[in-house]
Order: structure tokens, then C-alpha cells, then sequence
């Protein structure tokens, strides 16, 4: 019985995600408030739904002294979103970039101070500047709870329709960012004449990604417009066909070459980036990347280290004191002795258990 019952409870809870979502995205102008607080509880909701999804106890706070009946009523205390996430990241292997789970912290900070703090009544003047403000937080999150949703699309696909509306909804939403677009546009049209190549940012929309071209395959490119970093690279297909692939962040796996079918491994891209020859003999200590928690993915490109899952880069890649291993993406593990790093929990945690 209680089964039937968690089922109709996941679907209520998707069904609320997808409203909130779609809410948020109509409402911006008249409520921007709203649409803040309605953006994030959504993403809160299909986290916890994607959670729900594994177990319904994942997404209780204290599960061991929860009943499923306590649950079903709504009476038992729920995940935190920063604990949903580590949740899906250690329960349901679900790699959640550290660029997303940002952007999602500071919405849900946003959120709570639109909660105690702003009166859409003392502001009935429209705000063309504060409407701007939310739109670019809007598409930066939208980027993320895009891609996750993609990744997760046997898990919502009966909510297709929903998605669709939103994405629609959120392309129409650029277009409060034309003003800052035309703002920005004499500095950008001089920096195009001085040799700047400009993209399309995939999180706005604008033609305002500015490029920077790190090596002659990998390229960093940030939105003037919304701020979006991303990055690219460009090689020959491996396939030898004589297309050039462009690959970002998201594709890197399972990237197909569209001219001849050839399927791109990370090793690929590890032969068309790692710059550094060293001697199999040598014992040298692994590279991971925290941003997407991949073990020995990152290889050394020039003055730069990337990981060939992420395409994350950065410019040092510091050594656990405690596992020796290098890592990019976690900060500068000054204390990882004791605290270990992404990988490990160091000497706190070797003692913990005695
Ligand atoms: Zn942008
Ligand atoms: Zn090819
Ligand atoms: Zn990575
Ligand atoms: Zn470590």
C-alpha cells in the first residue's frame, strides 16, 4: 500500500517542482520577488525529488527515527539542500558540478533574503535594473538545472512538456537582458575589431562570450553579458574524417564525431591535450578534478591543468599532504593533512573509527 502511496507522493512533488518553475519564469516582471523564491524552491524540490527517486529516506533529515507513514503526512523534517546534494552525490553517484551547486547556494541565500527582507509593495515602481539582476541569476541557474536535467532524463521523462514550456519561457526571458546587451555593445564591438572572438553564451543567449583562446585546442570563454564561464575544445575527430570537434563540458562523454559516427574517449582527449611526456617509469601521484569528482582525470596542458571529463582548468593543482594525490577544483588544501581533500578524509578521519 505504502508503495502506491510514495509513488503518487513523488509524483506530487515533481508535479509542485515543474509548477513553482513555471510560476517563477511567468511571474518575473509583476513579482520579481516571487520569482526568485519560486526559481529556487524548485530547484530545491527536484533535487529532492531525484533523491526521492532512489529512496524516500534520502530525503529525511534524521532518517532513523522516521516512519513512512510520518513521511506521507508531511511530519518528518526534510534534507537541506546542501545535504541533498551530497546526498546524490554519495548515495546515487550523481556528479553535481561545483559550479552549479554555487549557483544554487546563492539562489537559496537570495531567496531568503527576499523572504525577510524585500516588500514588493515599498517598490511598486517598476525596476528595470533589479528585473535585469534576476533574469541573469535566472539563466545561470537555468544552465545548470538544464544540464541536470538532461542527464537525469529517464527520471523526469514524463515531465517533457513541463521542461519544454520552461525552456521556451526562458529563451523569452532574455529579452529583459537586450538593454544590458546594447550596453555593452560598443565595448564589445571594439574588442572585436582588436581581435576578440565573441560566441554565443549558452546561458543567455547574447553574442557576448568573449574568448580566450588558452592553447591552440582549448578555449575559456566568459559571458559579458550574464557572467556564464565555459569552456571548449577544438580538435581534429580522432576518426581521422577531417572534422574538427567542438566539444564542451557537458558532451565530453560520449561525444559522437556527426560527419563519421566516431565515438570520442576521454583518453582522446587526454593524447590531444596532456603536454607533459613523462617517462611510464616514473611514479607520478594521480591528478583528480573536485569539480566533477572524477580520480585521475586531469592532465597537465601547458601552464594550465584540465580535466578531461569536466574541462574544468585551473592553473595549479595542489598534493593532499594526507593521500599525496594532486587535485584541481578544490581549493588550495593548506590544512588536507588533517582535513584530507575531495578524495580522502585524511588523518581526522583514519582516527575517527578507533
Ligand atoms: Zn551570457
Ligand atoms: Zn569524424
Ligand atoms: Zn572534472
Ligand atoms: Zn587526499
Amino acid at each position: 500500500m505504502s508503495k502506491k502511496k510514495l509513488s503518487a507522493a513523488l509524483r506530487n512533488l515533481s508535479e509542485s517542482a515543474f509548477d513553482f518553475l513555471v510560476r517563477s519564469v511567468e511571474e518575473i516582471k509583476a513579482h520579481p520577488k516571487y520569482s526568485v523564491i519560486h526559481f529556487a524552491t524548485a530547484v530545491e524540490l527536484i533535487l529532492k525529488a531525484r533523491l526521492m527517486r532512489e529512496h524516500w529516506t534520502l530525503v529525511v533529515e534524521r532518517t532513523s527515527d522516521v516512519s513512512v507513514d510520518d513521511f506521507l503526512s508531511g511530519k518528518a523534517k526534510t534534507v537541506t539542500q546542501g545535504d541533498a546534494i551530497k546526498r546524490l552525490k554519495n548515495a546515487c553517484s550523481e556528479n553535481i558540478p561545483q559550479d552549479a551547486v554555487t549557483q544554487f547556494a546563492q539562489i537559496a541565500a537570495h531567496r531568503n533574503r527576499m523572504i525577510h527582507f524585500f516588500h514588493e509593495a515599498a517598490r511598486r515602481q517598476a525596476d528595470d535594473k533589479l528585473t535585469e539582476e534576476i533574469v541573469k541569476e535566472l539563466c545561470l541557474c537555468w544552465f545548470h538545472l538544464e544540464r541536470l536535467l538532461s542527464d537525469w532524463d529517464d527520471q523526469f521523462d514524463e515531465f517533457e512538456k513541463e521542461i519544454s514550456t520552461v525552456t521556451w519561457r526562458m529563451k523569452q526571458l532574455r529579452a529583459y537582458l537586450q538593454v544590458a546587451f546594447d550596453r555593452l555593445k560598443p565595448d564589445i564591438d571594439a574588442e572585436k575589431k582588436a581581435g576578440t572572438v565573441f560566441k554565443i553564451c549558452s546561458g543567455c543567449g547574447f553574442e557576448a562570450a568573449a574568448v580566450a583562446e588558452v592553447s591552440e585546442v582549448f578555449f575559456e570563454q566568459r559571458c559579458k553579458v550574464c557572467g556564464l564561464g565555459e569552456s571548449y575544445i577544438e580538435i581534429p575527430c580522432p576518426g581521422e574524417c577531417g572534422e574538427t570537434l567542438h566539444i564542451d563540458g557537458h558532451n565530453v562523454s560520449g561525444m559522437t564525431c556527426e560527419e563519421c559516427g566516431y565515438e570520442v574517449t576521454s583518453e582522446d582527449l587526454s593524447e590531444a591535450l596532456d603536454t607533459e611526456f613523462s617517462d611510464p617509469s616514473d611514479f607520478e601521484p594521480q591528478i583528480n578534478c573536485a569539480q566533477c569528482s572524477s580520480l585521475g582525470s586531469v592532465v597537465q596542458h601547458g601552464e594550465t591543468f584540465v580535466c578531461t571529463e569536466c574541462l574544468y582548468s585551473e592553473d595549479s593543482a595542489p598534493q593532499c599532504d594526507w593521500c599525496n594525490e594532486r587535485q584541481i577544483g578544490g581549493g588550495d588544501l593548506e590544512y588536507s593533512y588533517h582535513t584530507g581533500c575531495e578524495f580522502c578524509d585524511g588523518h581526522a578521519g583514519w582516527t575517527k573509527d578507533d
